[in-house]
């Protein structure tokens, strides 16, 4: 069998930590009725969840009954969009676009986010499109930075009722500031979403001072199992189901609760809020060595690195090589990367990140994701930071 390839792709996703195994393999003999059965072992499996949900609480700072349990952070995106604009139609903040009957004097309902947004947040918006919700996007310069007069623009026109924001950018790592749009959104008295995928597990977050009202997160990006998520929704924020069915997470979320899954988020969040700072000192300092490495490649250029950046992700571009067949190099040599690149349709396109940081085609096509987990050794870097502009030269001489 070929050697455990070195894994730089934890943006992708990381693997199950000790303790969310631990957690997960204890209930999975445990308490296994639905948590919605009245008898004595539907309370036992409805603790176990309590229980998780009561232990991300107070990893996260904030009340038990703020965290909905979903399938991971695309759900969470999807119910904090909807969830909100469904809300203010149904409250008669603004007028439901689909329904002529309804007074014009209200105004259509607006959400505002960014250029740079994943995907989840993105195909949430187009749906909201087609529902006659006017989005408007808030572009970012060169460097991955939000445009913050723009984003108050926006956030202060008529109908406003979310701004989505994503904390870190899941392609270069580049963070947005939340603090200083939270004081522009707080202002306008529009809420604030932000989907903190990329910065759990990277950043402490302390919903105490953390100005958001809904926060999204998922579990196999911090060490946790995959398909499990969360959204935090501020008490007072009114939401409406984006999953409807059973009452179950307090009506906002139909479908049969998965404590197992709620255990192992769980305990992957308290582990990664409980070893932070050790492991991203850690990160940051393997992230720079290669960042000098990739430096050190003509025509390499790494982007996003004015910004404040998470410590564990670079994004980088080289001339004249695609990403595609970098990755592919890298891959037969045992290094696990990614690309910007979406595959649709069989072309492969340049990232819409990367082009709405104004990267030309050309060179967005390059572009390479290197994410670094908690598991990296020194030995994996100081290999890849050789390896790295011995394969860049290959592939130029072909
Ligand atoms: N948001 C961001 C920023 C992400 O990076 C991802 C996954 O890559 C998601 C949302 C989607 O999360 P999930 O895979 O749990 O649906």
């Amino acid at each position: 069998m070929s050697p455990q390839p070195i894994y730089l792709d934890a943006n992708a996703t990381t693997p199950l930590c000790a303790e969310a195994r631990a957690a997960m393999i204890a209930l999975i003999d445990g308490p296994w009725a639905n948590p919605s059965s009245v008898h004595v072992m539907g309370q036992w499996a409805r603790a176990a969840l309590d229980a998780a949900r009561e232990s991300c609480a107070a990893s996260l700072q904030c009340a038990a009954k703020e965290l909905v349990f979903t399938s991971g952070g695309t759900e969470s995106d999807a119910l904090a969009l909807h969830g909100t604009v469904s809300a203010a139609i149904a409250q008669g903040r603004v007028r439901d676009p689909l329904n002529g009957s309804h007074s014009n004097e209200r105004p259509r309902p607006r959400v505002v986010t960014t250029t740079v947004e994943h995907p989840a947040v993105r195909a949430a918006c187009e749906q909201l499109e087609k529902r006659g919700v006017e989005v408007e996007l808030v572009p970012v310069d060169g460097g991955g930075r939000l445009d913050l007069g723009a984003l108050a623009l926006a956030v202060g026109k008529p109908g406003t009722v979310l701004c989505s924001v994503m904390a870190a950018n899941n392609e270069t790592g580049v963070l947005f500031p939340l603090r200083e749009i939270a004081a522009i959104t707080r202002a306008a008295g529009v809420l604030l979403h932000t989907d903190a995928v990329q910065l759990a597990g990277k950043a402490a977050i302390d919903l105490r001072d953390l100005p958001v009202e809904l926060l999204s997160l998922s579990a196999h990006k911090f060490g946790g199992p995959k398909g499990a998520g969360l959204l935090f929704v501020r008490r007072g924020v009114t939401l409406l189901p984006f999953v409807a069915g059973g009452h179950q997470e307090r009506g906002l979320r139909g479908g049969t609760e998965n404590p197992t899954a709620a255990q192992g988020l769980a305990a992957a969040l308290a582990q990664a809020q409980r070893v932070l700072s050790e492991t991203q000192e850690r990160v940051r300092g393997l992230r720079d060595r290669l960042e000098r490495a990739v430096a050190g490649i003509p025509g390499a250029q790494v982007l996003g690195r004015e910004a404040p950046r998470v410590a564990n992700t670079l994004c980088a571009v080289f001339a004249d090589v695609s990403g595609e067949e970098l990755l592919v190099a890298l891959d037969l040599e045992g290094v696990a990367v990614s690309t910007g690149s979406a595959c649709s349709s069989g072309t492969l396109e340049p990232s819409p990140v990367l082009l709405a940081m104004g990267v030309p085609v050309s060179l967005a096509r390059g572009a390479v994701r290197f994410s670094l987990w908690s598991g990296n050794t020194e030995d994996e870097l100081e290999r890849v930071c050789a390896l790295l502009p011995e394969v860049v030269a290959r592939l130029r001489r072909r």
